[in-house]
């Protein structure tokens, strides 16, 4: 069931257009990511979610009700910042009890929710301490608590472990995980950090100076970017041209600077003749050997130079007179047969050379 529909969403501001002609639906209980580079709209997108500002063109509809132009209090969202902006002249327990109070509550209400919501973000014994009495990741359990505290039917977070360690990061990714499954609640979350996204998201927007560039689940954009900004943004890639030869069902044939290649990742409507740019991620690429199945493609190189990092090795390979191929090998064993300057045969499955749509 969708929960959150944006219908051409427009924003600008003086000169800059900051959202451009958005349109996109969220489920109910989706954690849903809007994913970009800095400056790209995020931000503007998830504010005029929350209500604090109005879209030039457009409509936002939340649980089925336009809620274009409520007010942020009439919407039943609840809203993470960056900054945690927490008061810091109250207790956390007063923190979380502001919300609650706004909305008349009785005193047996507000006690029991702001009992709930400190619970469910594990700092209930925290409740008489101020602010500056607690770690990054502590207030950020706060501003959690806070958000939730009056229940709403959607919580947004504004990159909200941007201000933490990377140790506390990952602990706070899986306490989100945590509470929206436990709540079942339709989160929005803005990042500019893929690996945030792509640990934690059911769904997604690649957003690009103001547009939905890509929609999708974690995985299909991360294999099947549809285009450039996709393709880099969530990761390494090799980037190369390609003329289809031969189109046959789902699979293409491609002429390239690395020869002949097979795909079978085309969707219903990519190109089936013509110039085409393909993505093949470095780690899709392996040293060919005796195992390696016969559809594969294979790809004749030299090996330019190898970086050992531990759990991956980065190797570049030369191919033909002036392209380089990335190489990422997982679990690298040690191998005295090739040096930098030597032959090297690499092999890609046909599902790995992916064909960019737009
Ligand atoms: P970041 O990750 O850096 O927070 P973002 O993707 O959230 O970036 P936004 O903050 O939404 O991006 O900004 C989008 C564009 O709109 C930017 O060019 C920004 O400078 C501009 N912008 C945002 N808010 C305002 C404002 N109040 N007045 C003028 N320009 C604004």
């Amino acid at each position: 069931m969708t929960q959150v529909r944006l219908n051409s969403i427009r924003k600008t501001f003086g000169d800059t257009v900051a959202v451009k002609d958005v349109t996109f639906e969220i489920d109910s209980g989706d954690l849903f990511f809007l994913l970009g580079p800095s400056g790209c709209g995020k931000t503007t997108l998830l504010r005029m979610i929350a209500g604090f500002s109005t879209p030039d063109a457009g409509s936002i509809h939340i649980g089925g009700r336009d809620v274009t132009k409520l007010g942020a209090e009439k919407r039943d969202t609840g809203m993470v910042f960056q900054s945690y902006a927490l008061w810091p002249h109250m207790s956390v327990h007063q923190n979380v009890a502001f919300g609650l109070k706004v909305r008349k509550l009785s005193k047996p209400d507000i006690e029991r929710e702001v009992a709930r919501a400190l619970e469910l973000v594990r700092m209930d014994s925290y409740a008489h301490r101020r602010p500056n009495e607690l770690s990054g990741g502590q207030q950020q359990r706060v501003a959690l608590a806070r958000a939730l505290a009056f229940k709403p039917t959607v919580l947004l977070l504004d990159e909200p472990l941007s201000n933490l360690d990377a140790k506390l990061r990952i602990e706070m990714r899986n306490e989100i995980r945590r509470i929206v499954d436990e709540l079942g609640i339709t989160t929005i979350y803005v990042t500019h950090d893929q690996k945030e996204a792509l640990s934690l998201a059911d769904g997604m927007v690649v957003m690009s100076e103001g547009e939905v560039i890509h929609k999708g689940a974690p995985r299909e954009l991360y294999h099947r970017p549809r285009n450039r900004f996709t393709a880099e943004f969530l990761g390494e890639t090799n980037l190369l041209a390609g003329d289809i030869e031969r189109h046959e069902g789902e699979l293409r044939s491609l002429r390239t600077m690395f020869g002949i290649l097979s795909s079978t990742t085309a969707d219903a409507d990519a190109p089936s003749s013509g110039k085409v740019s393909l993505s093949i991620r470095p780690e899709s690429l392996t040293r060919s050997d005796p195992t390696t199945p016969e559809g594969h493609n294979r790809i004749t190189g030299r090996l330019l130079e190898t970086v050992f990092l531990g759990e991956v090795a980065q190797h570049r390979v030369a191919v033909g007179d002036d392209a380089v191929l990335k190489v990422l090998e997982i679990n690298p064993r040690e191998r005295t047969d090739t040096k930098p300057g030597d032959a090297i045969e690499l092999a890609v499955a046909p599902e790995d050379v992916v064909v960019l749509i737009d």
